[in-house]
């Protein structure tokens, strides 16, 4: 049996005729440049995010760069993130001429540990109220922004994280590149927000592998106002309005027709299967169990946000839909004893994993003179050497994943 880590061509089988249809629409208009597929799926994707305003662009990795630039972020900024994250959350910080300040990530959710930026701000950065700017002791640059990452498909903790970018006036731009759809249960506000509408800005990722994926480079940025969508439409063709007159130095972060036309077809069947997904996790979940694999302490299942904070936090409270179904599981990710040998046992097996991410941002060649020395943010050192990607896509089979099991079984009852 083969059982790869994602398997487009499953996907692409089932909705060939649609997809085509789409595109040969496009190429009958020979309009390939924004235009109206574009201005439909924005459209259709606000909805769906739950915020008035998306903005499509070339890139999540451009997302995050035009979101940057809209909100003024540039030289002489720093803005929190994680380390543990794709690079690009913090290499778009860095084009923009900003400086990443990281803060370490929740062992169990991997998402910003909310109690880590509080120590970051508290302990290292002081508050200028006459200038309403959190400024950072050390460097003297002040701190603009937080980006959370809802890494996984799992939205990062945000009722604290808001809670302290209001109180420092601080900019929020959610990395929800691999959370399209994914829901979080707000105590604060007594309801499920969605991701990219609850920050000022909203970045996501159509890149083939994504829940929502193009046949190509992809990204999309939403936001509640209406002042940045317009900034980021400009900014997108360069900074100009009208055409030939620059307000601002911009690039060309424009989405294609073609990629709009395949991705409005895919949203059609975004959220059967993001079920898909969610079944695929919770039959792991049950199957984990029965293997003991859990009991043993040899691999830890993913975990909701709420999960870290203890009983006082009942999501279940706030919503009709079983918690573990705000996760939309764009990466099923384990804990794993004796990781990479059980990564080489599976690969012999015809499973295909992956580790996302190997190396967390601080220990990165290009961002050495940040002047993090390894060990400054253990939480995510520990989890690029423990975590491992299993296969989760919507089109596996029960017997897949009966096999993933059985050969995680195998491999530890060789090794112990
Ligand atoms: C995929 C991804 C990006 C970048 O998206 P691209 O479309 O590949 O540029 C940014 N952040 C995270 C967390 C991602 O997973």
């Amino acid at each position: 049996m083969k059982v790869p880590l994602l398997d487009l061509q499953l996907q692409y089988r089932n909705i060939k005729d649609e997809i085509r249809q789409a595109v040969e629409e496009v190429l009958e208009s020979q309009q390939f440049i924004l235009g109206p597929k574009v201005e439909a799926l924005e459209r259709a994707l606000a909805d769906y995010c739950g915020c008035a305003h998306a903005v499509g662009v070339s890139s999540g990795t451009d997302a995050l760069t035009i979101a940057l630039m809209s909100a003024g972020i540039g030289p002489g900024h720093g803005v929190i993130t994680t380390p543990f994250s794709f690079f690009a959350t913090a290499g778009s910080i860095v084009r923009v001429g900003a400086r990443p300040f990281f803060v370490d990530i929740d062992p169990l959710s991997y998402t910003m540990s909310p109690q880590a930026l509080e120590v970051f701000v508290e302990d290292d950065c002081r508050f200028d109220s006459g200038a309403g700017r959190l400024i950072d002791r050390q460097t003297g640059l002040a701190i603009s922004a937080i980006i959370p990452v809802h890494l996984y498909g799992q939205c990062a903790d945000m009722d604290p994280i808001l809670a302290l970018a209001r109180r420092y006036e601080l900019t929020v731009i959610e990395d929800a590149a691999q959370a399209i759809g994914a829901d979080y249960p707000s105590l604060a506000d007594r309801k499920v927000s969605r991701a990219g509408s609850m920050g000022d800005l909203g970045c996501f990722s159509f890149y083939p592998s994504k829940n929502l994926g193009g046949f190509g480079d992809g990204g999309m940025v939403t936001t509640r106002d209406e002042a940045l969508a317009d900034r980021m439409k400009i900014l997108r063709g360069h900074g100009a309005k009208p055409k030939y007159q620059h307000q601002f130095v911009g690039g060309n972060f424009r989405l294609d027709a073609l990629q709009a036309a395949v991705l409005l077809v895919k949203l059609k069947y975004l959220e059967s299967w993001t079920t898909r997904r969610r079944e695929n996790a919770s039959c792991y979940g049950s199957l984990f169990r029965q293997s003991g694999l859990i009991g043993k302490g040899l691999i830890i299942v993913p975990k909701a946000v709420y999960e870290s904070q203890g009983s006082e936090y009942n999501p279940e409270a706030l919503s009709p839909v079983p918690p573990a179904f705000f996760h939309i599981y764009n990466q099923y990710i384990i804990r794993a004893q004796h990781r990479d040998d059980l990564r080489t046992h599976l690969a012999q097996q015809g499973i295909g994993t992956e580790i996302y991410y190997p190396l967390p941002l601080h220990q990165q060649e290009c961002f050495r003179d940040l002047g993090y020395p390894r060990g400054d943010f253990p939480e995510s050192e520990k989890a690029a050497a423990e975590t491992l990607a299993l296969p989760v896509y919507p089109e596996l089979g029960h017997l897949q994943l009966e096999y993933v099991i059985d050969k995680m079984s195998e491999f530890y009852r060789s090794v112990l």
